[in-house]
């Protein structure tokens, strides 16, 4: 008989009337002849209730304590949601993650899942029960009780999933599925009918909240078929897949927002191999997530490194920094709140000319600034002042018309990348590749002015030239903007920048030294804060200096000198334990 895998959000299971339609589901599909494993979150609000009672405390509980304390939210949902289904006439059992045999690694509050037990879920469903597991928490090889960090109970379901070989994992909450951004700040949003795994992961991870990027991973990586759709009505969803066909022309697919960012700019660093490394290590080795990594370009022998780094681990980055700052003889350590980021997703934006252009100069016709640029291969992020995030979101999805996008079905699925057995643990990091592109020039213009539409201009004429940019790169206006493109437009993009109507800065561009890109890819290279450690670690090590980053889920890109390359490139492979 066949598994499917059913999670419900806090929402799904916010009150009585709301449990009873998630019972009606569950047995909707026992009844059509399936085995089923529900997982559930705690109740809308309930980890959030939970969290502020600690908060009353102690600002900063101990993690292993607040991890006890926020798992019975779960532990709540699982019985209620089982005497619900009894009410019902079904036979149904709860279980808690450590009761299932959820092992985790011990990193209270953002745990990761190292392996699952199927066995006690198993022996309940050979006896006919409906099996209703908390979601959000696992235990450690010591016992302990730990959670997998908020939105989890995603992960939890499509690692059930996984476990289990199941058929399907649905992952029923408060919309009809994924849309092109969220429905409550873009009221024009399509609903997507079906999207890539890579482009869901990386939505998710820069902001758009209706799944957790970890679940993405899980699911990519162990080929998990996994479909989103609403636990109120019975329309058909969003479906998770390898690729999608209908989707050839469109560059951007969707548009996410994140507002619980702040800045963190650590100024004055000495310019030398090995700091920007240094930095990323220290802050990776506390397992927190940065992103948008900028460095300006030094003046004299000082830089700066600036990057984004979510809220709730600001304080504890900022501690870091303060240290890496006594340590390293940096000036200063500037946090800034209040800032928004807004991205732009899509894999068809690889290769094609004008993305961020257009971008930039949507934004700049709404007199929206720009206080930050970064580009990977499948995103353009800026972060503006937290004010305009709506309006930028909106602005986005306008620009690239996601209001109109052509109908998407799935294209035949490609194998899987692994076999469970093969990642072990099973939330493990998983790269496949590194690859170097020597073809590449990097082009500067400095002293940009401060207002908005000047990154748009400086973009668009580029695009016009018909330039291909790869990594766009802006800290503020005042350390300018660094693009780099291939060798051979080098000329016609100084042409272009020379002979624009209005000159865009006082100094002519800068055609930096020659550079190379190398480029790692795997799935979840930014939420495993170790994989940009590791990468930069390398290159510390070997004296190589990094002179510009991009990074998404699945690849961080870092531009070296030409001469370094080849080296970088093999010392990574070797680190790695890649042989392509
Ligand atoms: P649950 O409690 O079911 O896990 P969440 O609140 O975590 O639900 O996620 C669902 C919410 O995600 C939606 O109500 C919606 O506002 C938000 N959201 C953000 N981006 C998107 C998007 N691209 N598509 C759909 N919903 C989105
Ligand atoms: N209850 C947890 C949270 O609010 C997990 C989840 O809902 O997925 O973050
Ligand atoms: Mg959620």
């Amino acid at each position: 008989m066949s598994i499917i895998v059913q999670k419900f959000g806090g929402t799904s299971v916010a009150n009585a009337e709301c449990i009873k339609k998630v019972a009606a589901k569950i047995i909707q599909s026992k009844e059509r002849g399936h085995q089923v494993v529900a997982t559930v979150s705690a109740q809308a609000g309930m980890t959030d209730r939970l969290i502020g009672l600690a908060k009353e405390i102690t600002l900063e509980p101990d993690p292993r304590e607040l991890d006890q304390l926020v798992s019975t939210g779960e532990q709540m949902s699982i019985a209620l949601v089982c005497m619900t289904l009894h009410a019902m006439g079904h036979s149904a059992i709860s279980m808690t993650g450590g009761q299932v045999g959820i092992v985790t690694d011990s990193v209270h509050t953002k745990a990761r899942i190292q392996n699952i037990k199927t066995d006690a879920i198993r022996s309940e469903l050979d006896k006919g029960q409906i099996v209703v597991v908390a979601g959000f928490q696992g235990m450690d090889e010591e016992g302990h009780v730990t959670t997998l960090g908020r939105g989890a109970s995603d992960v939890t379901a499509v690692a059930l999933a996984a476990a289990l070989d199941a058929e399907l994992c649905e992952i029923y909450t408060d919309v009809d599925g994924i849309y092109t951004a969220d429905p409550r700040v873009v009221p024009d949003a399509t609903k997507l009918d079906a999207v890539s795994h890579d482009e869901i992961l990386e939505l998710a991870s820069v902001g758009a909240k209706v799944l957790q990027s970890r679940s993405v991973e899980v699911a990519k990586k162990f080929h998990v078929p996994v479909c989103v759709r609403s636990t109120f009505t019975e329309r058909p969803g969003t479906v998770i897949c390898s690729r999608v066909k209908g989707f050839e022309d469109v560059p951007v697919c969707g548009a996410a927002l994140s507002r619980k960012e702040s800045r963190i700019t650590i100024a004055g660093l000495p310019d030398s191999p090995g700091v920007a490394a240094r930095v990323v290590g220290a802050i990776g080795d506390r397992h927190i997530n940065i992103d948008m990594i900028v460095q300006s370009f030094p003046l004299k022998t000082r830089a700066d490194i600036s990057f984004l780094v979510r809220d709730t681990d600001l304080s504890q980055a900022l501690r870091v920094c303060e240290e890496l700052k006594d340590e390293l003889g940096a000036e200063s350590v500037l946090p800034e709140g209040e800032i928004a980021r807004v991205s732009a997703v899509g894999r068809g934006m690889v290769d094609r000319k004008g993305i961020a252009a257009r971008m930039c100069s949507a934004l700049g016709a709404k007199g929206i600034n720009i206080k930050m640029i970064t580009t990977s291969e499948i995103n353009i992020s800026v972060v503006v002042d937290a004010e305009h995030g709506e309006e930028t979101l909106r602005t986005v999805h306008e620009c690239f018309g996601l209001h109109k996008l052509p109908p998407a079905t799935p294209a035949t699925d490609v194998p899987a990348d692994l076999r469970l057995s093969e990642l072990d643990p099973m939330e493990g990091l998983h790269v496949q590749m590194v690859e170097l592109d020597a073809d590449q020039a990097e082009l500067k213009v400095v002293d940009l002015a401060d207002k908005p539409g000047e990154a748009g201009r400086l973009l668009g004429a580029l695009a016009e030239a018909g330039i291909n940019l790869d990594i766009v790169l802006q800290n503020s206006c005042s350390s300018g903007i660094s693009v780099t493109v291939k060798r051979s437009d080098v000329e016609r993009a100084r042409a272009a920048i020379g002979s624009m109507a209005e000159p865009i800065a006082p100094q002519p561009v800068q055609v930096g030294d020659g550079i190379a890109k190398v480029s790692v890819s795997g799935v979840g290279l930014r939420s495993h804060a170790g994989a940009a450690s590791t990468v930069f670690g390398v290159l510390a090590r070997e004296g190589i200096n990094i002179e510009m980053i991009g990074t998404s889920e699945v690849k961080i890109s870092v531009i070296v000198p030409e001469a370094d390359g080849e080296r970088a490139a093999a010392e990574l492979r070797k680190e790695l334990a890649l042989d392509n």
